[in-house]
């Protein structure tokens, strides 16, 4: 089974999407890819989702990727006396590390870190941005603050420093323990969140050692600033709107979404933008017009992958939502506006070979109104080059790893398949014949475009075009 739009579906499974039946109904849907999110939920329900996951795609002989989103510092403040307390705009609040439940003066916020941080004149935000305090003066153990924005806090609200790089790892010791764990039950993609700066980067990517490719989670101002630093050495970006939309101010949040999703686009890191694409479906069997919007617009922008959070998590219309999606997905998709977006946003070719030979691919593939790209890959550099080109057009990728082929599920336009053999070349390509057949991507005459590295099995080249008629 092939899904044939371009842009891609990455749903999050949770209390809504346990069992068997209802994931093999999301897959059948559209969704192409699946998000195990490690802020909730046991190990065994993990672990027993990804097992159905793995049995789903054998079953439908179809690649999927799994994604482990590990948690993050979540920063919180203390309790209250009473459990909550009213503020006052324009009233003084301190915060303290003193144990003893908060009331309607201070409260306790654990964490020296912030305080080391924090600087006069700077914000705090308590409860997901609905509290907003100004720091008038602060030392290592205290800050007093004027409350700027907010009437109600409660116990063990969220904290939030937009203002600031907090000396603080993306990873946590339950992050840590996370990460092991998803990677022993061989999940493709690992998900970081709070990324600050290149060096969070570069500490996940020595503790995963290539087990998983990693996607950065752009969710906090410093990220936004650093990230082309963060971009070239991270295997993917994720929009991460929801925190992305409390640090920074929320009318930022498509300015971001637009600039992040052109600097992906241009180094050929895939792009996903994620967080209440249709949270309204949470509870209702229909969308609001805003939020049908908001999915057409990403599409249009050209990203890789729209993500679902609470609505395939929790939702009450779980296989509904991602219809919907797909259905928006693929109005787009045919509509001629895309293709001419496409085209117009395409990224300047980079002047390497094998990026020369892949873009000399989509424009062969256009003149002879060619069936599909077809890529020979190990490590997935050359489908990740074809996907950049973004070349309206199916892009099949032929590889021998299956952890390259369920990686590379979650790419813009991409159908990937598992071949056995991967030393003949003629036999490779007889393969791809069939594939495009089997799966009605080609039919008897079609062209199909074929870019590889020669001689195959070596990584990271591209240097081969070849035409083929099925
Ligand atoms: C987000 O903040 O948008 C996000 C995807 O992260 P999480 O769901 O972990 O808060």
């Amino acid at each position: 089974m092939v899904h044939t739009s371009y842009a891609k579906i990455l749903s999050t499974l949770g209390p809504a999407t346990s069992d068997k039946r209802t994931i093999e109904r999301l897959v059948e849907a559209g969704a192409d890819a699946f998000r195990l999110n490690f802020s909730h939920g046991e190990y065994a329900e993990h672990q027993q989702r990804l097992e159905y996951i793995r049995e789903i795609a054998d079953e439908k002989q179809m690649n999927i990727a799994i994604l482990a989103d590990l948690q993050g510092p979540k920063l919180r403040i203390g309790q209250f006396k009473d459990g909550k307390i009213k503020l006052k705009k324009g009233q003084e609040f301190k915060l303290d590390m003193d144990n003893k439940l908060g009331d309607e003066t201070r409260v306790c916020l654990p964490h020296k870190e912030i305080f080391a941080a924090m600087k006069p004149k700077t914000h705090l935000l308590l409860n997901d941005g609905n509290v907003k305090l100004l720091i008038k003066k602060c030392s290592k153990k205290n800050a007093v603050c004027e409350v700027i924005e907010g009437t109600e806090l409660s116990d063990k609200k969220g904290v939030n420093v937009p203002d600031v790089t907090l000396p603080i790892s993306a990873l946590t010791k339950k992050d840590k323990e996370d990460l092991e764990f998803a990677l022993s039950l061989g999940v493709d993609w690992v998900a970081l969140s709070f990324v600050q700066t290149a060096d969070d980067v570069k500490m996940a990517k020595k503790l995963i050692k290539e087990r998983a490719k990693l996607i950065c989670k752009i969710e906090k101002p410093n990220a936004v600033d650093n990230i082309k630093e963060i971009a070239d050495l991270s295997d993917a970006i994720m929009i991460a709107r929801g925190d992305l939309g409390v640090e920074c101010p929320i009318q930022t949040v498509p300015v971001l979404q637009k600039r992040i999703i052109k600097i992906c686009r241009a180094r050929g890191k895939p792009v996903i933008v994620a967080t209440q694409m249709l949270e309204s479906m949470i509870t209702n069997a229909f969308p609001t017009r805003a939020e049908v919007s908001d999915v057409a617009n990403a599409v249009y922008e050209g990203v890789d992958t729209v993500m679902l959070s609470g609505e395939t998590a929790v939702g009450a219309h779980p296989v509904l939502v991602v219809k919907t999606m797909d259905k928006i997905i693929s109005e787009v998709e045919t509509n001629k506006q895309h293709k001419l977006l496409m085209e117009a946003t395409r990224p300047k070719s980079k002047s390497a070979e094998s990026c020369a030979i892949t873009s000399a691919a989509r424009q062969v593939a256009q003149t002879l109104d060619a069936a599909a790209i077809v890529t020979f890959t190990t490590s997935g550099t050359t489908t990740l080059n074809a996907t950049r080109e973004r070349p309206c057009l199916p892009i099949m990728a032929l590889t021998p790893c299956i952890k390259t082929a369920r990686q590379l599920s979650l790419l813009w336009g991409v159908q990937s398949f598992v071949v056995k053999d991967f030393s003949d070349f003629e036999k490779v390509e007889q393969n791809a014949i069939e594939f495009a057949k089997k799966h009605r991507l080609a039919k008897k005459g079609d062209k199909l475009v074929v870019t590889s590295g020669f001689p195959l099995n070596i990584e990271g080249i591209t240097n081969n075009l070849r035409i083929v008629t099925v």
